[in-house]
């Protein structure tokens, strides 16, 4: 067995994910558990650390076989320090140095980010980023998230706050945003609010598996609402197009189920709006690693 081998532990508000990830990014021992949500800091702190141990003595790895342990985390971090400033999604996480905690329980060297930061290296590295210079990667979920890679790095900005294209408003007026801003891109394309315009739509509760499904299978409303989550984020993709000229932009998580049915229109858009060169330049694709690209990720935070 190869004794390159690192944890890459993907820590979500609803799931822990984890498994070893070898040299060319493939996946081993991969475990995952329901966050403890309600429960203590330092009992989803134990959590973690117990499912970590167990998976090393599953393995047969010796602790001198492990690099190092990446752990991406819900939440803005202090990269440099391994300190999570807070969660917004789980509460009591403000200011834990959640990397030494870790390393002193488990005696391994522990790295830590934010998790779309984390889920961007590991499209860059192994999935659909592999190749780009420049790079922007997108999460669709509950929230918007984003992380930019230039020249080959995170890019973090000022306060290691960058990367927030959620947050990219797109209307002058328009709904307030939880981040204080108003008419954020995520207030129109997180999946609630794609769940509520459906359910406005065709007056009954629907999934977003079922908006495909009908959409796929012609249905013209179905087809009208994933073109506008597209036509939307093709707005706020332009921006970003125009000030990074990246060479390709990802797009990852549940919502980017959808797949054509929203990438058309967002291509679409940003052919008929960005700037000529970046918009003749940029490549917009899914992601590739699916659900395991945080686990991935997070195990190249270990340098
Ligand atoms: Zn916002």
């Amino acid at each position: 067995m190869s004794k390159r081998v690192k944890v890459g532990i993907d820590f979500g508000a609803t799931r822990i994910k984890m498994a070893f990830v070898g040299e060319k990014g493939g996946l081993s021992y991969r475990r995952e558990i329901s966050t403890p949500i309600d429960a203590k800091r330092s009992v989803l702190i134990d959590t973690i650390a117990s499912s970590v141990r167990e998976i090393i003595e599953e393995s047969g790895f010796n602790k001198r076989d492990i690099i190092g342990i990446g752990i991406g985390v819900p939440g803005p971090v202090d990269s440099k320090r391994g300190v999570i400033r807070y969660l917004p999604n789980i509460k009591g996480w403000k200011g834990v140095a959640l990397r030494s905690i870790l390393q002193t329980k488990l005696g391994i060297k522990v790295a830590l980010d934010n998790d779309v930061n984390a889920m961007t290296l590991g499209e860059y590295r192994f999935g659909s980023g592999k190749g780009a210079r420049n790079l922007v990667c997108l999460t669709l979920g509950t929230g918007v998230g984003g992380g930019i890679i230039i020249n080959g790095e995170i890019y973090r900005g000022s306060t290691m706050c960058a990367g927030e294209v959620g947050h990219i408003p797109i209307n002058e007026k328009g709904p307030k945003c939880n981040c204080r801003g108003i008419a954020c891109i995520e207030r129109y394309i997180g999946n609630r609010y794609i769940i509520e315009q459906a359910r406005m739509v065709f007056r009954k509760g629907i999934t977003l598996e079922d908006l495909t499904d009908l959409a796929r299978s012609g249905n013209k409303d179905a087809k009208r609402i994933w073109e506008d989550v597209g036509e939307k984020l093709g707005v706020a993709l332009t921006g970003v197009v125009n000030l990074l000229n990246p060479d390709r932009i990802v797009i990852g998580g549940g919502v980017s189920n959808a797949g054509e049915l929203i990438l058309r229109p967002l291509r679409r858009g940003i052919k008929i709006r960005a700037m000529k060169d970046q918009a003749l330049h940029v490549k917009i694709v899914r992601g590739k690693l699916g659900d395991n690209a945080g686990i991935v990720g997070a195990s190249l935070l270990v340098g």
